[in-house]
């Protein structure tokens, strides 16, 4: 418990990677260079507007020097990179599972960042991310588990897209592979969590505004990681029960 504590301090900087991660890779920029600056008036940050969190609340959410406001998924992504990184530690202890399940959760939180603000899950994050993760899971805990679940996933995913071609792109189908190859057996449980969360404000849209909402797309992306997060953390629990009642 200790050390979940002492893990929400990095767990905030990797946060605030993610963010630059998340601005940037969709637009194939540079993640080192140039330093963060101002997305609307190019306003260079100094350290003390850089810091998770407390820079947002310092600053009331807005830029010091234009007034624009700073999107909420800025603390959004450090909070939850912060959270996650010690739910990892605080579950799996000081063990390699921790360092996987670690990555998993903060692949997830880039992917979520920009599906939601661009639209789009980089093919550059979300392959090269099943790759690692399937790699370390066969080496941490040795088993075809792990591919399995991983090609099993995508293979589902395709299929839904095939059938449901509106409600989501290739890059959540790709994104299965992530989450069949951290999960295994439990990746079912994601999948379900994720598609019936993500129909709720499906529903509110069709209720509020009819049949434009059909043109008005929801990202798949952040409620497949929801689904995933419960899945990494209560996904045995949950698969049992469903199979005994
Ligand atoms: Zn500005």
């Amino acid at each position: 418990m200790d050390f979940a504590l002492l893990a929400l301090a990095p767990g905030l900087a990797l946060g605030s990677f993610l963010n630059v991660v998340a601005a940037r890779v969709p637009l194939r920029r540079s993640i080192v260079s140039p330093p963060s600056a101002c997305m609307s008036c190019g306003h260079e940050l100094s350290w003390y507007e850089n810091v998770p969190l407390l820079s947002y609340a310092v600053l009331r959410g807005r830029c010091k020097s234009c007034g624009e406001h700073i999107a909420l998924r800025y603390p959004a992504v450090e909070a939850s990179a912060a959270l996650l990184v010690a739910g990892c530690v605080w579950k799996f202890g000081l063990h390699p599972e921790a360092l996987v399940a670690t990555f998993f959760c903060l692949a997830l939180v880039a992917i979520s960042a920009t599906d939601l603000e661009h639209r789009i899950i980089p093919n550059r994050i979300v392959i090269p991310s099943a790759a690692v993760v399937l790699a370390a899971q066969t080496a941490v805990k040795p088993s075809p588990e792990w591919a399995i679940a991983s090609a099993g996933a995508f293979v589902f995913m395709f299929l839904l897209a095939l059938a449901y071609p509106a409600g989501m792109g290739m890059g959540d189908v790709k994104l299965a592979l992530l989450l069949g190859a951290m999960l295994g057996r439990t990746v079912p449980v994601a999948i379900l969590i994720g598609v019936v969360t993500a129909m709720i404000p499906a529903v509110v849209l069709l209720a509020r505004h009819g049949s434009a909402a059909r043109k008005m797309g929801i990202p798949l992306g952040p409620f497949l990681a929801i689904g995933a997060v419960v899945a990494l953390f209560a996904g045995h629990p949950l698969l049992h029960q469903y199979l005994h009642h």
